[in-house]
């Protein structure tokens, strides 16, 4: 990585540092988003996948965390397309905005401090094996509710109940976690929303049950409904439901789109990557990848 969009200005990635006391750093008072860039090189371009809905949820994560980001969604695009410029990368990426609460003082509370924002970059690849299938576990560990610590908000913090999840269940031998919420039902994955398919219907947990409000996923049931004609459920799903569904599949910005081939040492379907996944795994590759003209509204071009 070359260059930082830090303190306001573009600055050399060794120059990009925060102080010991920073409030994020001390009680993880951040936000964050994650968005992808998919090189292209048959077109020579980088396509930025869904990057004003990215900031939209960023501003939207500050508002529940008293963030001033201080930009426009607008502005911060700019700011992205002008620091995948200066980085100019020829293969996928991963771009993390930070906005945060940056006074160096002790003392708890979201308000009276002071709020910044930065943007680096890194190349990324595939984040789960997108091709074979995963192998996945029901976490111990619960996914944390709205009225603890918000799920739809992606606060820095909360990162911290999807790593325990993720590392009991990387320590055991599995690739992810499926997280229970506190009621007992299924919420997500660590880092992804998660959809099953039970005798053709497809189902996925509302948008009000301590889940993030995943853009994938709403990409995924476009094009569920666009392409094949299908519509998403969106209902409460029991654990033992994951036992017998016919397909299981991740998704987010970093799994794409993570076909689930076990759960809990279960065989999930036959034990390989489900019809219905792969077709839409396809359809996603093709619109996120700028192969799909029907879908270019999804993406910038950087270059
Ligand atoms: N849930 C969690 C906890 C996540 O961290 C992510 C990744 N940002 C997702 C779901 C998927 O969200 P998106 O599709 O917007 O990347």
């Amino acid at each position: 990585m070359k260059e930082v969009y830090f303190k306001g200005g573009f600055v050399p990635f060794k120059e990009a540092k925060i102080g010991v006391m920073t409030h994020a750093f001390n009680y993880g008072t951040g936000v964050f988003e994650g968005i992808r860039g998919y090189w292209n090189a048959k077109k020579g371009q980088m396509y930025i996948l869904k990057m004003a809905e990215h900031y939209e949820r960023l501003i939207k994560s500050c508002n529940i965390l008293k963030i001033n980001p201080g930009k426009t969604v607008d502005e911060m695009c700019r700011i992205t397309i002008d620091l995948v410029k200066r980085n100019g990368y020829k293969e996928d990426i991963y771009i993390r905005p930070i906005a945060y609460k940056s006074s160096e003082v002790i003392g708890l509370g979201l308000t009276g401090l002071k709020d910044d924002i930065l943007v680096y970059l890194a190349p990324f690849g595939d984040y789960l094996d997108i091709s074979k299938g995963i192998r996945v576990c029901v976490s111990t560990w619960t996914r944390i509710s709205d009225n603890m610590i918000p799920a739809r908000a992606k606060i820095t913090g909360v990162y911290v109940n999807s790593s325990l999840a993720k590392a009991e269940a990387k320590e055991n031998g599995y690739d992810e976690a499926v997280m229970l919420s506190a009621d007992g039902h299924v919420a997500e994955g660590s880092g992804e929303n998660i959809f099953i398919v039970r005798k053709n219907e497809i189902i996925t947990p509302p948008l009000h049950h301590d889940i993030l409000e995943g853009i994938t996923r709403s990409s995924v049931i476009d094009l569920l409904r666009e392409e094949m004609k299908v519509g998403v459920i969106e209902r409460l799903i029991d654990r033992t439901e994951l036992y017998i569904a016919d397909e299981i599949f991740f998704t987010g910005t970093g799994a794409q789109v993570s076909p689930v081939i076990e759960i809990d040492k279960r065989k999930v379907g036959t034990g390989s990557v489900g019809k219905i996944t792969a077709k839409v795994q396809k359809l996603y590759f093709d619109a996120v990848k700028g192969e799909n003209p029907k879908y270019s509204a999804w993406l910038t071009p950087a270059y």
